[in-house]
């Protein structure tokens, strides 16, 4: 089965002195150009509650040419992609204003939030380590990898480092594999460990990645305490980027890792459903950092899933740590991390009892009977069952501790 899916790459650029001043200027008129037409919209939605499309956006360039003649040095279609930006913009509001969330008014773009600008269809040229973007000039480029696939757009950013890059949006006809046979597995996401899987297995944050977390942790203490507007600010201000740039590059590429071994030895992945309100209540640092993580991993996991033909499926995992497989109630506060059921005399590790409950809910959600089901082994949590899946997991499982 043939199967169009868009993938982005992104490319470091080093541009000349001469070529980076010129990138730093377009980025410039971009921003003024987003904070002007804001102005406009601003007017218009105090006037009569509304908004004007990209295209009304589009028509006014011209005049706002004249005001600022920066904007005459910048591709058109990079600056129609400013309207386009602004357009989404309001559309969200509006969808946010009519859904009674909190609304949050579109922002003026300050310099440090305005960091990107995008080629939407043309303008730029890719040969070999080369990058040609129109009114800017050559840029070389270090192709890491081989781009596949057609190239729809590109992104010009700059990072909170001060480095450029190119991010290609590419479009791809992927040819999905059918996996015959489905091996199951699922997921729980902990604190302590990344995750625990139903198979016994715990995958631990590299210490790698917590020290340099605890070493972020310690410079934003230390640049709390700077002067403001004074050059030691600024510089901690750096310091605390460059470690910032240096975190999310180490968790993705664990993300990655973690994420491509799973889609390649599963094709039926059991995971909790994250909910909003747990990533808007938490209070402590390593339970957010764990949140942002756990999105991006399952972001990564499910295309890769897409591509080796295996399913993913959310299950509202709720409560899952205080049950047992037999359907029993074991309490148990965060601290207790073994679970012990007095009913079946099941013994296992807390966060695997849970990745066993979540898998064997999402095996039921995915209603029972089907070729999945059968294939795995596995029975969902039905009555009659029940005694069969606890020996079963209680002979496999008994050992782990
Ligand atoms: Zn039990």
């Amino acid at each position: 089965m043939k199967k169009v899916v868009t993938r982005a790459y992104k490319f470091r650029l080093f541009p000349s002195k001469r070529v980076s001043r010129k990138m730093e200027r377009v980025l410039g008129a971009c921003r003024f150009l987003y904070n002007v037409e804001l102005e406009y919209e601003k007017q218009v939605y105090f006037s009569d509650r509304n908004f004007v499309d990209k295209n009304t956006l589009n028509n006014l360039i011209p005049d706002w040419k004249c005001v600022n003649p920066g904007l005459g040095m910048v591709h058109s279609q990079v600056l129609q992609n400013v309207s386009d930006r602004l357009d989404k913009a309001f559309k969200s509001f509006f969808r946010r204003v009519k859904s009674g969330g909190e609304a949050g008014f579109p922002r003026f773009k300050s310099k440090e939030r305005y960091d990107s600008f995008t080629f939407p269809q043309s303008g730029f040229n890719l040969e070999k380590q080369k990058l040609r973007l129109s009114k800017i000039g050559i840029v070389n480029i270090k192709l890491h990898r081989k781009i596949k696939g057609k190239i729809k757009t590109l992104a010009i950013k700059k990072s909170h480092t001060g480095k450029w890059f190119a991010c290609f949006s590419i479009e791809e006809e992927k040819l999905t594999r059918q996996n015959k046979r489905a091996i199951c597995v699922g997921i729980d996401v902990g604190l302590k460990s990344f995750y625990a899987d139903s198979e016994g297995n715990k995958v631990v944050n590299p210490r790698w990645l917590r020290k340099s977390e605890e070493r972020l942790k310690f410079l934003q203490r230390k640049h709390s305490k700077k002067n403001k507007a004074s050059g030691n600010r600024k510089k901690s201000r750096l310091n605390i980027a460059n470690l910032h740039e240096k975190i999310v590059n180490q968790r993705n590429d664990f993300l990655h890792k973690q994420s491509r071994k799973l889609a390649n030895s599963y094709s039926f992945i059991a995971v909790e459903k994250l909910s909003i309100q747990r990533m808007i209540k938490n209070r402590y640092l390593s339970k957010s950092i764990s949140d942002v993580s756990w999105r991006k991993f399952l972001q990564f996991l499910s295309y890769k899933v897409e591509e080796t033909g295996g399913q993913i499926v959310e299950v509202d995992a709720k409560g899952t740590s205080q049950y047992c497989i037999c359907g029993n109630k074991v309490k148990k506060s965060l601290a207790i991390r073994i679970h012990k059921c007095n009913k079946c005399g099941l013994e296992l590790d807390r966060d695997v009892m849970s990745a066993i409950i979540i898998k064997a809910l999402a095996l039921k959600k995915n209603t029972v009977g089907t070729a999945g089901i059968n294939a795995c082994g596995d029975v969902p949590l039905g009555t009659s069952m029940k005694q069969e899946c606890t020996s079963k997991i209680r002979s496999s499982y008994a050992l782990i501790i």
